[in-house]
This record gives C-alpha cells, structure tokens and sequence, in this order.
C-alpha cells in the first residue's frame, strides 16, 4: 500500500479569531481530534460575541474597499487564487483528512480539484454577470450586498468555504467566516490562498468556535447583510431565527435523503456499482449522498447480487493509503449516531449487505461497516432521516410512478439521481422529481461546478455555485431616469 501522506507540523494551532489579517489568540481552547489516529492534532479557541462584533466591524471597512474593486480584477483575483490553491493542495488536502478523516484521494479530488475549478468557473460567472439590464424604462443594478457571514460544515470543508467565499468576492462583498469547530485549520490555509493572491485581508476575517457561542452571534449580528449557512436542519432553523431579527437574508443549504431512481431499462450490473459510489461517498458524509436506492421490484435478485457484489469491493482503512476507498467517520459521536441508526436498521428491515457495526482499525473508534438493508416502511426513521453514514436504504417499486411518488415522499429535496438506458426517459423522470439538482446517469456535482446547487423543502433555500449563487450576494437597485 502506498501512503498519500506529507508532513504536517506536529501540533497544529489556530487562533480565536483573524481579524483584518491579525490574530486574536483569546477564548477557551477546543480540542481537534484526528479520527483515525484518535489523537488530538492541535487545538482552535472560541471567539466571544465581542470578537464577532470586532469582525463584522473589520468586514465592513473590508467591504467598503473591496466592493469598489473594478470586477475584471475582482475576477483576475479568484484565478490567482485558484493556482495559489492548487499549488498548496496537497498539504490542504493533507490537513482536512487530519481533521475529519477523509481518504487523502478524494480530499485531493473535493478539497483541492473541486475548489480550484469553483473559482476559475466564479471567475467567469463575474465577468458575464449582468451587472446592469434595462428593463420597462429603467436601468438594474445589480449591487454588492455588504457583509456575508459564511457558517460552513466539516464535512466537505474546503469546498463548502470556497463555494460561499468565491461568490461573495465576485459579486464584490467582504466576508466573516466560522468554520466548523471541527475543521478550522483548512479554513486557515485558505484564507490565506486569497490573502497571499492579493486580497485585501479585511476582505476576508475568520472567527472561530461553536456554533451556539460564534455562530449565533454572527448570524445575529446587525452588521451581515446575509448568512450563508451550510450544515444540519436544526441549526439551519436557529441560524434563520437569529437573522430573521435585522431582517437579513439567509441562504440555507441543509441535508439531504437523496433518492437514486434506477429505472427498469438501465444495467443493473453495470450502474449500481456506481449508485453505491455516490450513496457511501465520504463514508456517507455528503448532503446529496444518494442513501436511497429505487430499484424495480421484479430484479430484486439481481439488484441485491449487485449490491452486493459492489459492496465487497469496498476498502476501509487508514485514509491516508491510496488504496483506501472510505476512511473512518469525521469524530466518535458521528460514530455513535451512525451506529444507532445501523442497529435500528438491522432491527426493523431485512439486510442486503454489509453490517453495520463498529470496526476496530489502528487506534481509532470511528470506522463503522457499510449496511444495506430493504424491506422498510416509507415512514421507517431509517428512510426518512439523514444518518450521514454508510448506511443505505433499497426502496422497491412496482411502477415508474411509484418510483417518482417514492422518491418524492420525503422531508427533503436537495439532490437525486436517475439512471435508464435512454437518457431521454431519465430526463422525463428527473422533470417530476421535488429536489434542487438531478443528475442523470452519472453525471457528477463536482464535474459542473457553474451548476446551481440548494434544495427544496427541509434541504433549505437558496443556491450555491454559478451566476445564480454569485447573484445571490447581490442586491437589485431600480434607477429610473
Ligand atoms: P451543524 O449544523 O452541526 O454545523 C454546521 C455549522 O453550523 C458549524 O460551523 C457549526 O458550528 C454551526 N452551527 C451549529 N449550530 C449553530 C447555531 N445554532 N447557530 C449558528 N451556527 C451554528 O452541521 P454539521 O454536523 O457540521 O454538518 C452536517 C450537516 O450539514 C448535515 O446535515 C449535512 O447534510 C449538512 N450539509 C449540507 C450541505 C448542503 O449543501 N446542503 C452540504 C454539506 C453538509
């Protein structure tokens, strides 16, 4: 086996708060534990409302310098800074598998490939943007919002910070972001790719902590002119709430219960290998995880035999072996949850595959073996909840519509997926899906990175990526002379 791993400094540090390019060191220290090794890696420290309030304060000089860049430079910025990303990649990449124990591969691939084309792709999407349209008479404007708070998940770290920060940036605002508490050190090398291609650093500040403590009084605080949020449902609702009192903007981007449609006419051999890829990817760490399989009925055998046969393929292992295909889940209480939806799951359905228990790997507590199980109600809590783990659900139907009513029977609506042998009927079907973004047979998010990205019901509002979330950060000014 060969290993994917570089140096990282032994004990890694980060600070309460980066304020306009300076450290507030204050606040009470928070651990970070590397789920593989179970060791702690370094520590981050909570930043208090006053040291939000501090940030929002830089951000807002920031934003008054940076909104009055001319856009081309603001464009010329991201593309500096995605060579400046890709160049340090694989010591970023390095770190957000310390941190949250992703396979160093798709750390590379998510957390260094993926950002770098978000920004060349935001880049582009600046320099199109109809910054100005005449409509009935009048001319639109479209203008910088202000101040963006960026609370961001460690679940895909890098990637969701450069999906909110590219588009803030283009559309010309400056930004506070809290990363999670449990990833903060790839936040760190991050801001510093924007800062060292020329960004102004009260551009762009970092505060620390909790989301109870930092993330509530940012998202409350009176100085943001939109909350961009990215994690669970609940703390989606708090972090609304806490907006809604100065009435600011929020985009939502929650979980997902992303259906896999397989439709009768599709290769059942050839394709479910790949739906199994895309329900287990990151160890089933990804809002649009497909997590449930919507398979006919009458192939139930050969639908389980692929599953199966998929599933046995798999390798679990140290994250930083290149052989690794799933690494161990990000910390043990995602651990814990994951294993009580398994035993739930083994208790009440009947299983296909895998076990679902506990592994014992090196000195970590957090490795859990893939589960697939079928035969569940639609109103099962392993159908309808996200378990953000390698946990899947087989959902057989007797009909296409059936199929689509299965699929669309769900809290959710981020993501789903549709596989036919006619791309033709797959794109009918996906018409008729509840969800933000459907990708027919195989097509994958990462690959479209100017694709709009959001949900629908409990997966929240607005969009990432592209025009669309670049508009986002936007306000409209109607000038009528
Ligand atoms: P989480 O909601 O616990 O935390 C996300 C971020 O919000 C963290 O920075 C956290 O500190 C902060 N936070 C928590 N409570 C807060 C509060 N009350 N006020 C302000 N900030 C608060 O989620 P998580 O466990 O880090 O991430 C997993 C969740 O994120 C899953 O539900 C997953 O589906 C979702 N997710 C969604 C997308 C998407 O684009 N739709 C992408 C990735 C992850």
């Amino acid at each position: 086996m060969t290993s994917v791993r570089s140096a990282l400094p032994s004990s890694l540090g980060s600070p309460a708060a980066l304020i306009d390019g300076r450290v507030v060191e204050a606040g009470d220290e928070i651990p970070v534990r590397n789920p593989f090794s179970d060791n702690v890696i370094g520590v981050t420290h909570q930043a208090t409302a006053e040291t939000v309030d501090e940030a929002v304060i830089a951000a807002r000089s920031g934003f008054r310098a940076w909104s009055a860049v001319d856009v081309t430079d603001r464009a010329a910025l991201l593309r500096r800074t995605a060579e400046l990303l890709e160049e340090r990649g694989p010591s970023i990449a390095d770190t957000v598998t310390a941190e949250m124990g992703m396979p160093t591969t798709l750390a590379v691939a998510t957390q260094q490939v993926m950002p770098a084309a978000v920004l060349r792709s935001m880049s582009a999407a600046a320099e199109r943007f109809p910054w100005r349209e005449q409509i009935d008479g009048a001319t639109l404007q479209r203008v910088s919002a202000g101040v963006v708070a960026a609370i961001t998940p460690w679940n895909m770290p890098v990637h969701q910070i450069v999906a909110k920060v590219a588009a803030a940036l283009a559309a010309g605002c400056s930004v506070v972001l809290k990363p999670a508490e449990a990833t903060p050190f790839d936040a760190a090398l991050i801001r510093q790719c924007f800062v060292d291609a020329g960004l102004p650093p009260a551009a762009f500040n970092i505060v620390n902590g909790t989301g109870p403590v930092t993330g509530t009084a940012l998202a409350g605080h009176p100085g943001v002119a939109h909350v961009s949020f990215t994690g669970s449902v609940g703390a989606g609702k708090s972090v609304a709430a806490a907006a809604a009192g100065s009435l600011t903007r929020t985009t939502l981007e929650l979980g997902g219960k992303s259906p896999a449609v397989v439709l009768p006419d599709a290769d059942f051999e050839r394709v479910l290998p790949r739906v199994l890829a895309s329900g287990l990817v990151n160890t089933g760490q990804a809002c649009n995880a497909t997590t449930r399989i919507l398979a006919p009925r009458a192939a139930t055998f050969t639908v389980e035999a692929a599953l199966a046969q998929a599933l046995s393929g798999i390798v679990v292992g140290d994250p930083t072996e290149s052989s690794t295909t799933h690494g161990p889940l990000a910390s043990r209480r995602q651990t814990e949850r994951v294993l009580e939806h398994a035993a739930l799951a083994r208790a009440t359905g009947r299983v296909v595959a895998g076990t679902g228990e506990q592994l014992s790997i090196g000195g970590s507590r957090c490795f859990v073996e893939p589960l697939i199980v079928t035969d569940l109600g639609p109103d099962s809590r392993t159908v309808r909840e996200e378990i953000f783990g390698p946990v899947l659900v087989v959902q057989y139907y007797d009909s296409v519509a059936e199929a689509i009513e299965l699929a669309n029977d769900c809290d959710y609506g981020l993501s789903a997926e549709v596989w036919s042998a006619s791309s033709q009927h797959a794109t009918e079907v996906a018409g008729l899906l509840d969800v933000g973004q459907v990708k027919v047979n195989g097509v994958k998010t990462r690959e479209r990175p100017g694709v709009p990205f959001g949900g629908v019901k409990n997966s929240g509002y607005g969009r990432e990526l592209g025009a669309t979330g670049l508009a986002e950060f936007t306000e409209i000014k109607a000038v009528m002379a």
